[in-house]
């Protein structure tokens, strides 16, 4: 007998499509990339038609018919649909996984594709009159009235730009200030642009000139430069044609300037993407891109996955980011796939950094990407040079040395402001008995709790076990714990003693976590009532602090003992981006860096080269080591209660490689760098080829049948390709 069936993406951690019989009242209707709902063990699941359906003999078989079809055509327009197909095929995931992570939260679960249309809040004459007459004070709600007055736009997008404003947004409506009327997109800009100095004059000339269809460009400049300013000029240049813009960034919770000047210049047609939204604010924005009426979209990794009905442009900002890089399940770089869709797409992608990864230098250097710079600073001052200070043998007050407290008075002193980075939460990452030497460790990894004095207590950063901090040594009852080494708390506290008449803040994800505490922190920050700033990497990301003249980096020496491969890259990466946030207003910056390894040479090359010297040198070093980008890794992983199942698995895996392995170095396995964490043991084994499409074609054959190995079912395995840490 033969039946008409279509192959099925399900999404579910298999790798194979499975074949459901296509009921007659859909036959002829089915296309691929529809959403269907299907019956899966005794399970229900919204899937997605992989394949146009086809007439099969069934041989005796069964198949279980679709249930449900959802869609009236394609929910991923084509290019999204090629992208995700590329996708699942070059990472070796499971094309149900990858369309469902594409999907925002309410599509992935069957919802229809309508657009909500939400209202736009404009400004009404009574808000106007209010506008003139509320007094200063009256901050947050006269933020709200100038944003409407400027840029009418949703609720949503409102708090998006001003995200303490609920109440003051709701009083508004109650005094009529404000009026509800359908939301118009503006058709082009509506802000202007700031005159361009003569760099960006140079730079946008020689993007435009590009000859129509795919480009990379990398687009090299310190912070300050003016590269947000390129980006808005180009984007104007595309929505103006009609096309839309796609803008990557990190992480959006950190940069609320990039989307304020945005939305300065295309009001309501900016739409963002990101995790910090609802499921329901997202899906919206993926509607609407996808039926062209958002113009530009900003968005975090998976914005990469947004639909859209004329992309023009790409603009992946600080694309040197690990974030790009998902770490977990469906392990893709949004970087990478956003070259790529520009690629298919035939548009121009720009990519913008301070510090490139050498990767992407790599490819400007050998011709592959355009190379683009703003060398000097929109605001005149020069970027600061970094001064190496070596810690050896000085008494460390919490870690910090006497010429650095010395430098802070200074420049406290001459009214400038002070950033202490030091890439570490809490108080100590030790607490150590002096009597017995217990150390806290977690029971569940290898690694130490970090004390978190403020909560009292002790906190696993791999595995987020937490346990109240002991006041006396759990094996001797010794009094004398004593915390080693410093985290964000202690240098705050430190610094806090030291200057009692100074107003410090602590920065990082434990003192951020209410929403529009970061927005708040840092107005105080720009209006000169927070003196010094202490924190991690969340100081390092796009902000602009015109009274910050000194920044202190605690110490970085770390990465210089780490064991992976990119630990100096990322090292030089955020140093000199930490650094580029002294000195931006008019006076000078100055940059302090402590170490104990002030000989060692390629802190020495960053120190007196800076970063592109750095890059030069670890571009060698991975030439001559033959990694990336000279080479191409995938790394597979296990992870299992039972010790010795991961390397058993990678073992019985390796010998299945080592018989057809082609061009590809098969490592041996070996345990994790943290071999046991949340109470896995771990272990992993590293591929590598000078061939990408080499490389491709063995893990395609071999992934399939990973599953079938005899050690499998006692282990999780996952593959990596182009993994971001080993
Ligand atoms: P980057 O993205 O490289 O850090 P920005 O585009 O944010 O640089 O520019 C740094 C600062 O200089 C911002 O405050 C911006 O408003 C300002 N700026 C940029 N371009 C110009 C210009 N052409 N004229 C005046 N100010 C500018
Ligand atoms: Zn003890
Ligand atoms: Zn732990």
């Amino acid at each position: 007998m033969t039946v008409l069936v279509a192959a099925i993406a399900i999404p579910a951690p298999i790798y194979r499509l499975f074949d459901y019989r296509v009921p007659a009242a859909a036959e002829g209707l089915l296309v691929p990339g529809m959403r269907v709902r299907v019956p899966f063990g005794r399970r229900r699941l919204v899937a997605v038609v992989a394949e146009p359906p086809r007439e099969i003999e069934t041989e005796g078989r069964e198949y279980k018919f679709i249930e449900v079809v959802l869609d009236q055509a394609s929910v991923f327009p084509a290019d999204l649909w090629a992208l995700c197909r590329w996708a699942a095929d070059y990472y070796q995931y499971p094309l149900g996984e990858v369309l469902s992570a594409a999907l925002p939260g309410p599509l992935r679960r069957g919802d229809d594709t309508e657009i909500r249309r939400e209202n736009a809040l404009h400004i009404s004459e009574s808000g106007r009159a209010a506008l003139e007459t509320l007094p200063a004070r009256s901050h947050a709600q006269r933020a709200v009235l100038q944003q409407l007055a400027t840029t009418p736009c949703t609720r949503g997008q409102l708090l998006e730009l001003l995200p303490k404003a609920a109440a003051s947004l709701r009083k508004a409506m109650e005094m009529g200030w404000l009026l509800e009327v359908p939301l118009v997109i503006p058709d082009g800009v509506i802000g202007p642009a700031l005159a361009p100095t003569p760099e960006q004059v140079t730079v946008v000339e020689a993007l435009r000139s590009a000859a129509k269809g795919f480009s990379a460009s990398l687009l090299e400049g310190v912070t300050g430069s003016g590269k947000t300013e390129v980006y808005l000029c180009l984007a104007a240049d595309a929505v103006t044609r009609g096309e839309q813009v796609l803008v990557l960034v990190p992480e959006i919770g950190l940069t609320p300037q990039l989307l304020a000047r945005f939305n300065e210049r295309f009001g309501a047609g900016v739409a963002s993407f990101h995790s910090g939204m609802s499921e329901n604010e997202r899906a919206d924005t993926w509607l609407r891109a996808r039926a062209g009426e958002a113009r530009i979209v900003i968005g975090t990794r998976s914005a990469v996955f947004v639909p859209f009905a004329k992309l023009g442009l790409i603009v992946i900002d600080e694309e040197h980011d690990a974030s790009y890089k998902q770490q977990d399940s469906f392990r893709y770089s949004a970087r990478d796939l956003a070259i790529l869709r520009a690629q298919k797409l035939e548009i121009p992608v720009l990519l913008g950094s301070a510090t490139p990864s050498l990767e992407t230098l790599h490819n400007a250097r050998s011709g592959r990407y355009r190379h683009l710079k703003l060398e000097s600073r929109v605001r005149q001052t020069a970027p600061p040079k970094i001064h190496a200070l070596d810690v050896r043998t000085r008494a460390l007050d919490h870690g910090l040395s006497h010429p650095l407290l010395e430098a802070i008075d200074r420049h406290l002193t001459a009214g400038g402001q002070a950033l202490l980075f030091i890439n570490r939460r809490g108080f100590a990452p030790v607490l150590l008995c002096h009597d017995c030497g217990w150390s806290a460790p977690c029971a569940r990894c290898d690694a130490h709790m970090t004390l978190h004095r403020g909560r009292g207590r002790l906190v696993c950063h791999h595995c987020g076990a937490q346990q109240k901090a002991p006041t006396t040594c759990p094996t001797c009852n010794s009094k004398t714990l004593t915390p080693v080494g410093q985290g964000t708390e202690r240098v705050e506290e430190a610094l806090r003693a030291r200057f009692p008449d100074k107003r410090v803040e602590r920065f990082d994800s434990d003192r951020l976590r209410r929403a529009g505490e970061l927005e708040r922190l840092l107005a105080d920050i720009r209006s000169g009532e927070i003196h010094i700033l202490v924190g991690t990497q969340i100081l390092a990301k796009g902000h602009d602090f015109a009274g910050l003249t000194l920044v202190g980096i605690v110490s970085a020496d770390q990465a210089l003992y780490g064991t992976d491969f990119r630990a100096i890259e990322r090292m030089g990466q955020m140093v000199t981006q930490v650094a580029g946030r002294a000195g931006r207003g008019a006076q000078q910056g100055e940059v302090i860096l402590q170490t104990h390894e002030p000989e060692h040479p390629l802190l020495r090359t960053l120190v007196e080269g800076g970063y592109i010297a750095l890059s030069d040198a670890l571009l060698e070093e991975r030439r001559m080591a033959g990694l990336p980008p000279f080479s191409h890794l995938a790394l597979l992983r296990a992870e299992a209660t039972q010790a010795d199942a991961p390397l058993r698995f990678l073992n019985e895996a390796r010998n299945l490689m080592l018989a057809d392995r082609e061009s590809v170095q098969v490592s041996d396995a070996i345990p994790a760098t943290m071999e046991k964490r949340a109470g896995n043991t771990r272990a992993q084994l590293l591929l590598q080829s000078a061939s990408r499409a080499v490389l491709q074609r063995k893990l395609s054959a071999w992934v399939g049948q990973f599953d079938s190995l005899p050690s499998a079912r006692q282990v999780r395995w996952s593959l990596d390709v182009d993994p971001g840490d080993l």
